[in-house]
């Protein structure tokens, strides 16, 4: 019969059939997966403010939540799905930014297979979405990929100084499996990639009792509770405000670099030097507290941001001390405690 003549025709491989039929080449279909967490959500705010982008989240809401997408939910350009991404997901897009997986410790060692998983099987899953649509795609990595430095500040050539077998193994080893992924998939199959090392990152929307050290610190200062800062206190991380990292990633994505690219604030302080500052800003009278640390608890993080500079034109704006009153406001609102007279 007339059928079995019909020779069946290949797809075209990338750039992705939607670019070029029904829309134009400005407009985007845009996944975001892990949309409703803390980074996510600022992102898919400065996605959607563009209106030839449509955006789709897709997330299993283990540390995100709908109300960080509120404001989007019934607008015609975004769609949000209950997915966990360890599962298979069929949909059709231009761009990708994966960014599900739990990203604080407590919440990352909590179930360490599962963010192996999330990490491992959940990036496989989207790299064969990002194959079979021709989508590019973008990985938010870590600084912890580096581990316990022995080079500082971090360019991204160093390797890191990562224990294969330790309580944040799951997180930071499962990473840098992620990343190696993705230059695979590059390699073997041509799948256009961006891979973002993403340094701390503060800012509103963060949860209130995420652990992470900006967070506890703006909450125990609020609430007259002593700040806790773990051993030794000399410890250091450098941190970004979010509108300065979404402003990264949204370069990146668009740049023509595969990466990897640090994005991150280079302002590198110790905790005890945090838990000073939030003090004075927030509540001189409150106490500062020594407690005990967590093992292979990084001694230092500082990124070297030469590339970012030259790749991406791209360098932080906002400086801690205006960066934590942002936040402040926030978790006031969160908290219902408002600022004294
Ligand atoms: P977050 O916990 O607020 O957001 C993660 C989101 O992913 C949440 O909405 C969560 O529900 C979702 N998620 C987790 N597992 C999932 C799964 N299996 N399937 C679908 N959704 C899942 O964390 P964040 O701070 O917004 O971090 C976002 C990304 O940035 C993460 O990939 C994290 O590793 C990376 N990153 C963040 C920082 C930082 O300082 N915030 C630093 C380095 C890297
Ligand atoms: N995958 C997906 N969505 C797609 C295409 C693939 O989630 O649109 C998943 C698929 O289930 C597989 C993974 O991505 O587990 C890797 O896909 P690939 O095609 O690279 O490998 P294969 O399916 O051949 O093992
Ligand atoms: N930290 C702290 N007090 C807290 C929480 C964290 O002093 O209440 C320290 C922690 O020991 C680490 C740093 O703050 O040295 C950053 O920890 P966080 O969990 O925020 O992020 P990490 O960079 O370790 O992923």
């Amino acid at each position: 019969d007339h059928q079995t003549t019909v020779k069946p025709v290949k797809p075209p491989p990338s750039p992705s059939p939607l670019r070029n039929s029904k829309f134009s080449k400005s407009n985007m279909r845009i996944l975001v997966t892990g949309g409703a967490g803390f980074i996510g959500s600022h992102l898919v705010d400065k996605l959607m403010e563009n209106e030839k982008n449509e955006v789709i989240v897709a997330d299993n809401y283990f540390t995100g939540s709908k109300d960080n997408l509120r404001k989007w939910i019934g607008q015609p350009r975004f769609e949000l799905i209950r997915h966990d991404v360890t599962e298979p997901l069929l949909v059709e897009v231009d761009q990708i930014y994966h960014l599900a997986c739990p990203a604080s410790p407590i919440f990352y060692k909590y179930n360490p297979v599962k963010t192996i998983k999330t990490n491992v099987i959940g990036t496989l899953n989207m790299l064969g979405l990002a194959k079979r649509v021709g989508a590019r795609i973008l990985l938010t990595s870590t600084s912890e990929v580096y581990g316990d430095p022995l080079v500082h500040p971090q360019p991204e050539s160093y390797w890191g100084n990562v224990n294969p077998i330790g309580v944040r193994s799951c997180y930071d080893e499962g990473k840098r499996v992620a990343e190696t992924l993705m230059f695979d998939y590059h390699r073997q199959h041509g799948i256009e990639i961006r891979i973002a090392r993403i340094f701390n990152t503060y800012g509103p929307r963060m949860n209130i009792d995420d652990g992470r050290v900006v967070s506890n610190f703006i909450a125990q200062a609020l609430r007259g509770e002593p700040l806790t800062v773990q051993k030794p206190g000399t410890q250091t991380r450098s941190f970004c405000y979010v509108s300065d990292m979404v402003d990264g990633l949204i370069r990146l994505m668009e740049g023509e670099n595969t990466g990897p690219i640090n994005i991150g604030n280079p302002g590198e302080f110790t905790m005890t030097e945090l838990a000073e500052t939030v003090k004075e800003l927030i509540n001189p009278g409150v106490e500062i507290n020594m407690v005990e640390n967590t093992p292979d608890d990084p001694r230092q993080r500082k990124p070297d941001i030469t590339k970012a500079k030259a790749l991406l034109g791209w360098e932080p704006k906002v400086k801690l001390r205006d960066g934590l009153p942002l936040m402040e406001e926030d978790f006031r609102l969160r908290l219902g405690v408002s600022k004294k007279k």
